[in-house]
């Protein structure tokens, strides 16, 4: 046993313990204390709160992100999509639900489950091609992932019913013997994760801008069948080139539509603003329904009535 290779770490909850007395020695060397201690690929700490291990793995997974966003926004192709989905579903979140069974309860602390969004969010604007200002919260509605500690809190759960052990789902005790066929379980995890999604959806303030345009959540990534052009991600997100977007990130003093005097946001575009006029026709046409339904925006496939609602002047 080398003393230069060995710490030692004092596990214990609180009451705060006094463990500045702790002398250990090996052949009069004295072996340094530590407060994380890595285990088994573990980031373990002395209160065992796991959140240097929650910073460990998602400064893990976030290294591959920015690799892999130089790459995609490089060079973009539609079977990046499916790409891009394998190695999240590959890669990225075996690293984040690694040795879950342990640390999963810690989940529900704010600091802890706050990372791994933050993670997802940018896994999430890089398939949507979507810009960074863009929030989490509709960035996942856009990808159709549900959120990341209800995906790691399902994926624990089939792991130990697996094993023949009972598991909580959302503070709900899943047992193996419930369901007939692990099938019905998928079904029943699937359905109460986009119930739990659906209400965050319901009452986040953050991107009311895509609630208008996608208010239901669906855990099935939309992308592979209707892909997202820049275009069409600006306009169901409201960050793109418009005034109030500008306005948000400092670059307009009013963020008004220079013809109305009012906001300018998609809605303005595609529901009022004369100076789209030749665009809200064609979207009439499409979708035939007057006045546009924006729930419908999203099946439009025509890409230049996205283009033509994301420039500042239309001819
Ligand atoms: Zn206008």
């Amino acid at each position: 046993m080398g003393a230069a290779k060995t710490s030692f770490m004092v596990n214990k909850t609180p009451p705060r313990a006094h463990n500045r007395d702790i002398n250990l020695k090996i052949d009069d060397t004295r072996i340094r204390q530590v407060k994380t201690q890595k285990y088994l690929g573990i980031m373990l700490d002395s209160r065992l709160l796991f959140e240097s291990h929650a910073t460990y793995i998602n400064r893990k997974a976030r290294t591959i992100l920015m690799a892999l966003r130089t790459k995609a926004v490089r060079h973009w192709h539609i079977d990046n999509v499916k790409s891009l989905l394998t190695i999240y579903k590959g890669a990225i979140l075996p690293i984040l639900s690694y040795a879950s069974r342990v640390w999963i309860h810690r989940m529900s602390y704010v600091k802890i489950n706050r990372q791994f969004l933050s993670t997802q969010g940018v896994f999430c604007r890089i398939l949507t091609r979507a810009y960074q200002s863009v929030s989490t919260d509709a960035a996942l509605v856009l990808a159709g992932l549900a959120p990341i500690d209800l995906e790691l809190e399902r994926i624990n759960c089939h792991r130990e019913l697996k094993q023949g052990r009972n598991a909580m789902f959302q503070g709900e005790v899943i047992t193996g013997n419930t369901f007939l066929h692990p099938a019905h379980l998928d079904e029943y995890l699937r359905l109460k994760m986009e119930d739990i999604w659906q209400e965050r959806w319901d009452q986040s303030e953050k991107g009311r801008t895509t609630y208008e345009f996608i208010p239901t959540v669906t855990a099935a990534c939309p992308l592979l069948d209707r892909p997202l052009s820049t275009q069409k991600t600006q306009v169901v997100t409201g960050h793109g080139n418009f005034g109030a977007h500008l306005l948000r990130i400092g670059k307009d003093d009013t963020g008004h539509c220079p013809t109305c005097d009012v906001l300018d946001n998609p809605q303005h575009r595609i529901l009022v603003c004369p100076l789209f006029a030749e665009t809200r026709i064609r979207i009439r046409q499409t979708l035939r329904t007057w006045p546009p339904d924006l729930k419908q925006i999203l099946t439009i496939t025509d890409n230049s009535v996205f283009e033509q609602l994301t420039v500042t002047h239309p001819d």
